[in-house]
């Protein structure tokens, strides 16, 4: 009884903490703007199925793929024994699930072999991040934080996985010797078990208690940590991928309020009718965190911080200064640093500080070429370029700030209703001499 009042007391302290940093960050979404309506949920699911939980994307890189899509399907399979783990600490019963008869054999034995797999593609990524220089964990925006947060979300991900074939091994070896029955089927551990030989069935016992007190505690401080790290991406990916831009990657959005002007134009009654006259004035465009969409915002939370779009992108490749993954970090950043003073002062507070400039600069946006590489390669279908060309409009919308050759050819679309820099009637005097039928 003593053993499920400490755990019941723990849960709901894990369970409260998590709630309320989960809460605040999803408080913020409030502060966001619309983005598209999420409908087509069929076509959702099957591109949640595929990217998500098939790890499509991963795959581009073979090896490396099929040690991430390991770890991913592994904690798919794991978190059934963690449920169980909660129920038997609730209630005080013994693998409350095993009623589930083979089912639940297939499932701890998927979960023994997985064990050990993640935490062998988990310390195949520790030492390529602690002994290897790979220029896609390098960059402006792996800041030292990045590296240590990457660091010590991968060693408990492996201490998770060592204490639970430890618990395995204690609950196998403990029933043998004691010649109790064995629930459900643990193939690793049995034979990882004859690196304990010569303990004793007490010695067994205790080696699963404190592997299940520690495995179950890691679970609950890593839940808590998570939403303060990059492995935040274990709630938010999935999620994520479901709620994909479906439109092809080069199709920009049209902006609402610029769509509304040319409706003002064409039929003042009808966009009249659709934007009263009090309606206040939109900012065209994003200058900072609360002018982005929800989407964008979503997009930011879902980072992991893996680099692959970067890795891709041909301005970053080419020296310039622009890095998509930075993009998606400064957004997040900087939501976490106005947010609540959002949710204290109301959304039109100013800290005289804006994601322009303070986080992002205008070189890094007009080098984006928008060849979406970066959103094609993003495992979890973040898309920057949305958020990038809204930043770009919000320059020349709202300040007429642009580089000097743009600002040419605005001019010239505006003079001559074309790019160049003459007029529309000499358009084709290039074909003049040129002989051709008509
Ligand atoms: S769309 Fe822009 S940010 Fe993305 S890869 Fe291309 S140039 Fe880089
Ligand atoms: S945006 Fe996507 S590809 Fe880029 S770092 Fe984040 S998760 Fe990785």
């Amino acid at each position: 009884m003593t053993k499920q009042i400490i755990f019941a007391i723990t849960l709901l302290i894990t369970i409260g903490v998590f709630f309320y940093t989960v809460n605040r960050l999803i408080s913020f979404f409030k502060f966001t703007r619309p983005a598209f309506r999420v409908t087509d949920f069929g076509k959702r699911f099957l591109v949640m199925m595929n990217v998500a939980f098939a790890q499509s994307k991963i795959f581009r890189k073979p090896f490396l793929g099929f040690l991430h899509a390991m770890v991913f399907w592994g904690f798919c399979v794991i978190i059934f024994g963690s449920i169980e783990m909660v129920i038997d600490g609730l209630t005080g019963t013994d693998r409350a699930l095993q009623g589930l008869g083979p089912l639940y054999s297939f499932i701890m034995a998927s979960g023994d072999f997985f064990a050990l797999h993640i935490a062998m593609a988990i310390i195949i990524f520790l030492v390529r991040r602690l002994f290897f220089h790979i220029k896609r964990f390098e960059g402006i925006e792996m800041k030292e934080r990045s590296h240590r947060d990457a660091n010590i979300s991968l060693s408990i991900i492996l201490i998770l996985m060592l204490s639970l074939l430890t618990m395995n091994i204690g609950y196998l070896q403990h029933q043998t010797l004691t010649g109790s029955e064995i629930v459900g089927y643990y193939p690793i551990s049995k034979v990882m078990a004859g690196l304990f030989a010569g303990m004793s069935a007490e010695g067994f016992g205790l080696m699963f208690e404190i592997s299940w007190w520690v495995h179950i505690l890691l679970i609950f401080v890593f839940a808590n940590y998570l939403p303060y790290s990059k492995h935040f991406h274990v709630f938010m990916s999935v999620p994520n991928v479901f709620l994909s831009r479906l439109e092809p990657l080069g199709k920009l959005p049209n902006m609402d309020s610029i769509t509304r002007e040319v409706k003002l134009m064409l039929n003042p009654e009808t966009a009249f009718a659709a934007a009263p006259a009090d309606a206040p004035v939109e900012r065209f465009g994003v200058k900072d965190a609360e002018d982005a969409s929800w989407k964008n915002y979503f997009d930011s939370l879902a980072c992991t911080e893996c680099g692959r779009c970067t890795a891709v992108c041909p301005a970053n490749l080419t020296g310039k200064k622009l890095s998509p993954r930075k993009v998606m970090m400064d957004l997040r950043a900087r939501m976490k640093e106005k947010g609540p003073l959002m949710v204290k002062n109301g959304r039109d507070f100013s800290d005289n500080r804006s994601l322009l400039r303070d986080f992002i600069s205008e070189e890094e946006l007009w080098a984006c070429t928008t060849c979406n590489a970066c959103a094609k390669e993003c495992p979890i279908n973040i898309n920057h370029p949305t958020l990038i060309i809204d930043m770009r409009r919000y320059l020349v919308m709202e300040e007429a700030s642009a580089p000097g050759e743009l600002k040419a050819v605005f001019s010239n679309i505006e003079n001559n209703g074309a790019p160049w820099q003459y007029s529309a009637e000499d358009r084709l005097n290039w074909a003049k001499d040129l002989e051709m039928r008509v």
